[in-house]
């Protein structure tokens, strides 16, 4: 039900902190489980039923660093609340970690399809068919971003969906359907699925459009549409009251 990503540079200590305050931030939209994705050279996924008092007992005791992050706070639609079920969803060998809100309606076709193919699932979400179509598609050679933009291309449904992979300093993000705003900070980039979740780190948003992909890294971002072609998007200072 909520999403929250974050990259940037010099700011590796504070990414769990920032990842927390964020899901802390869109509590308001309600949630029965969250979780926390940290990528360096390797993925490494929190995460727990109940509430964020639950997950920050699972973290452990010192920050965690990493190149990029992604957190969720779930509210159920495609198995119960759980663990298991719980969003950062992985793959098989846990290259990759993603989180989305909605529903992909084509999901047990696709989960078919790829337990076919030998994958083998976790949860009883929808969610987990995403990162499992991500690692095929990187194991046939394609480049991360690109093997995210194939990925979504399979679904259908309603989603914003939110992806890193190890070895990679991005986040990649996408939606149709659902809500999604990028974060433009000093030193960093946000993704979310509203502006509160990064408010304290930036007022400076760009309100991503259906069928726009994001790639925020430490160095820059880059929003495309379906067809790949960079767009320019405004960015637009929000007004609020401390
Ligand atoms: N459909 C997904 C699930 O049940 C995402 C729900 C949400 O938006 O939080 O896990």
């Amino acid at each position: 039900c909520g999403i929250i990503g974050y990259t940037g540079a010099g700011r590796d200590e504070e990414l769990s902190e920032i990842l927390l305050n964020g899901l802390s931030s869109l509590e308001y939209r309600g949630y029965d489980s969250a979780g926390v994705a940290i990528a360096n050279s390797t993925v490494s996924v929190y995460k727990s039923e109940g509430e964020l008092s639950e997950l920050e007992r699972k973290l452990p005791p010192n920050t965690l660093e990493g190149f990029a992050g992604i957190g969720h706070t779930r509210w159920s639609t495609h198995g119960p609340p759980s663990d298991t079920n719980a969003h950062p969803h992985t793959g098989c060998d846990r290259r990759v970690a993603v989180v989305h809100n909605g529903i992909i309606e084509n999901y047990e076709e696709l989960r078919k399809e790829l337990e076919a193919n030998d994958h083998e699932f976790e949860s009883e979400t929808d969610t987990e068919v995403v990162p499992h179509l991500i690692e095929e598609a990187i194991t046939q050679g394609s480049t991360p971003e690109t093997a995210f933009r194939q990925a979504v291309h399979r679904l259908e449904g309603s989603y914003a969906v939110s992806a890193v992979v190890s070895g990679h300093d991005a986040v990649f993000a996408t939606r149709n359907q659902s809500p999604l705003v990028l974060g433009i900070g000093d030193d960093g980039y946000f993704l979310a699925s509203d502006v509160p979740a990064f408010l304290e780190y930036t007022d400076d948003v760009v309100y991503l459009e259906d069928g726009q992909y994001v790639s925020i890294t430490r160095s820059g971002v880059e929003i495309t549409d379906e067809q790949g072609t960079l767009v320019d998007m405004p960015v637009e200072t929000v007004e609020w009251d401390a």
